[in-house]
């Protein structure tokens, strides 16, 4: 839910069921059985270097919806392999975290599984860093209760709370928001309740969920 966009979900490949699809690119009946081969080849490699990899040999639909299809379901790279790759000894990678341009590069079919592996961690960390930014970004730490109703509409308040019931229904009825975790890591010493003032031992945070 973190790392979707618009064009739907992106998953970091160590929880995709599938982490890589293979798209092939058919053009002229000629061409079709080497592009196949290669495709075949490159299948049976990735998946023995442990890689979950998917051929989409559907022939019903083009490869342009086949690209739309697997970025939908988050499948974190397509392998795109057409003519042009076989002459090559390459192939199209493409990232799901980067649309478009950005996130496309060409390889060399040696050393292919090595090099799907490594993107993959790359993925990895770069939804991490995204999300993380992201997520500290949206921490506010309001000085007084008058900005907590503000900043709660935005993110994460990180205030003082007294822990009483009382106190997290005020704010719930005022903003909608709720205490969403008390966080192991704890500031030295004690504080003031943000909604009543009165003595408080946990910094928490306070949002609304969606
Ligand atoms: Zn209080």
């Amino acid at each position: 839910m973190t790392h979707g966009d618009d064009q739907g979900l992106i998953f970091p490949h160590r929880l995709a069921h599938i982490q890589a699809v293979i798209v092939p690119i058919l053009k002229t009946e000629a061409e079709n059985g080497p592009v196949m081969e290669t495709v075949n080849r490159v299948f049976a490699e990735l998946k023995a270097a442990g890689i979950r990899v998917k051929l989409d040999d559907r022939t019903e639909v083009t490869p342009g919806f086949k690209f739309n299809d697997w970025e939908m379901r988050g499948v974190p790279l397509r392998i795109e392999i057409g003519p042009k790759d076989v002459e090559k000894g390459s192939v199209a990678l493409a990232r799901r975290d980067k649309p478009g341009r950005e996130g496309k590069s060409f390889v060399p079919q040696a050393g292919l599984a090595a090099a799907v592996a490594d993107l993959l961690t790359d993925i990895q960390k770069s939804l991490l860093e995204k999300a993380t930014a992201f997520r500290d970004s949206h921490i506010f730490e309001p000085k007084d209760y008058d900005e907590l109703t503000e900043v709660v509409q935005k993110g994460w308040a990180y205030s003082w709370w007294c822990e009483s019931v009382e106190c997290e229904t005020k704010v719930k009825e005022d903003t909608k928001a709720t205490t969403r975790c008390i966080p192991i890591d704890q500031p030295e010493g004690h504080g003031k309740c943000i909604v009543c003032g009165k003595d408080a031992k946990h910094k928490v945070y306070f949002a609304k969920s969606y």
